[in-house]
């Protein structure tokens, strides 16, 4: 590619969905282990930038230790005729794809949760600068989208300059996150979808409505419309409605065509506002995870940032696991934390009123988005540690769910054995105590016991029906 020759390595679509392992990394920008970082695409007059021009406002990566992580801030602005607002989010979301086209880099996630990595390999053969980084960046955006007419990138790896623009950054996402709220799924003509993570997820479709930003949180309806305007060939395009099939379940004739023919045939219904039944896909990069609770019959979110154990006792990253994919997973599923304040979060499986668990960062974040009378009765980390615990909680609490357990659930028994909770998925029918996943829907059938004492009046394990297998 004669575009990128003075770049040190190859740059292009095959490195898309390259991974890059703890073992192979020169070193990483954000991630788990660094609070702040993030990515923000700004519009500009054209005469605020320089044109081309690359700033790196710290250390550079040949100052850089082996095998450390470090924070770092991405500040693209561009300006030009067309480049209006409305459009930052989705040229933002792209910093994500250009970045994974270079040979040894890997971007993960998105605005605040960002985390990027480069091998041992791109380092040694020259890639020792994030002059580089901007110079690809710079030049894809302006193939991609000739709408720009000047771009300039600014890599901020400075700590306590990445701390001040955290915060700005976060008030922008902010802004943009509280236009979309207050429009309805009904006020509008059509919704808008997404593809960019096929390339890791090849059956994902994004639909993205007012009322049920993506899940990466980083694109709503008014940022998926602006962006199917300006590249109609581009990942986000309009999604005719078509038909209401259900407003309960969140159902249209329109979305379920799309999704059918973008996921070429992998799926076939959506419901967007439930997590059973035809659940929406869910990439890699969703900000959260809505998950089942068996033991309570209730629902559990747990976010990407959230370290240790989930009340269920899985870690956020083996759910994302068995999220991920691009599947359609019941009882398992990603989400913006911005849903969680739509009215339609989860409508179809009682919304909040399901909702027993959170981490207590999450909790405040979408406290105002909690109806009053339920906000003490969801717990976090604080409250509880296990589902046992949980359920006193519940209890305790008069929480709403305490009166759809059927006898099962309100009997002291260490082991639920028995099916039949409305709306939950047969392969929950056996479930164990905390920590041990069983018969994901989708991955046939797993058993992991550790340093678990059974008792049981009863023990069902059915095989899995003629399912897809690898
Ligand atoms: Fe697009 Fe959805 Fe991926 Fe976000 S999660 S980048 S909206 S496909
Ligand atoms: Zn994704």
């Amino acid at each position: 590619m004669s575009m990128f020759e003075d770049i040190p390595v190859d740059v292009g679509v095959v490195y898309e969905g390259e991974r890059i392992r703890g073992k192979e990394m020169q070193f990483e920008f954000g991630g788990p282990n660094i609070e702040q970082k993030f990515e923000l695409v700004q519009a500009r007059d054209m005469k605020e930038i320089t044109d081309g021009k690359v700033i790196i406002d710290g250390p550079d990566l040949k100052d850089l230790e082996e095998g450390k992580s470090y924070p770092i801030g991405i500040l693209v602005e561009a300006a030009g005729k067309e480049i209006e607002k409305d459009l930052e989010a989705v040229l933002e979301r792209r910093v994500h794809e250009f970045i994974n086209f270079v040979e040894g880099f890997m971007h993960l996630n998105q605005r605040y949760d960002l985390w990027m990595r480069l091998s041992k390999g791109s380092y040694k053969k020259g890639f020792n600068t994030l002059e580089y980084l901007g110079k690809v960046l710079i030049r894809l955006y302006k193939s991609e989208f000739p709408i720009i007419e000047k771009i300039q990138i600014t890599f901020i790896t400075d700590p306590k300059k990445v701390s001040g623009w955290y915060k700005k950054a976060l008030d922008i996402y902010e802004a943009r996150d509280a236009r979309a709220r207050g429009m309805k799924d009904e006020d509008v003509e059509e919704f808008y979808g997404c593809v960019l993570c096929q390339s890791f997820a090849p059956s994902h479709v994004c639909i993205i409505t007012p009322q049920r930003i993506s899940l990466c949180g980083a694109i709503n309806w008014f940022d998926a419309r602006a962006a199917a305007r300006v590249d109609p060939k581009g990942p986000n395009f309009l999604v005719p409605k078509g038909e209401l099939l259900d407003d309960v379940h969140g159902e249209y004739s329109g979305a379920n065509e799309v999704a059918k023919q973008r996921s070429l045939g992998e799926v076939e219904r959506v419901w967007l506002y439930s997590m059973f039944g035809h659940p929406h896909t869910s990439c890699g990069c969703f900000e959260a995870i809505a998950f089942y609770i068996p033991e309570v019959d209730g629902v559990g979110v747990v976010d990407r940032g959230y370290e240790g154990t989930a009340v269920n006792g899985l870690a956020f990253s083996t759910m994302a696991n068995q999220t991920g994919g691009g599947k359609q997973v019941e009882g398992f599923n990603g989400i913006a934390i911005e849903y969680m304040r739509s009215p339609r979060f989860l409508q179809a499986d009682r919304g909040w009123n399901r909702v027993v668990w959170l981490p207590s960062n999450v909790k405040e974040k979408v406290l105002d988005a909690i109806p009053e009378e339920l906000k003490d009765k969801v717990a976090t980390e604080k409250d509880v540690t296990n589902t046992a615990e949980l359920k006193q909680f519940l209890k305790e609490k008069g929480h709403p769910v305490v009166e759809q357990w059927p006898a099962e659930v309100e009997a002291e028994a260490e082991v639920v054995a028995e099916a039949g909770y409305e709306g939950v998925p047969s392969e929950y029918s056996f479930q164990l105590p905390a920590g041990i996943p069983v018969g994901v829907p989708g991955e046939g059938f797993q058993l992991v016991f550790k340093n678990v004492k059974i008792k049981a009046d009863k023990l069902i394990i059915r095989r899995k029906e003629e399912t897809k297998r690898k």
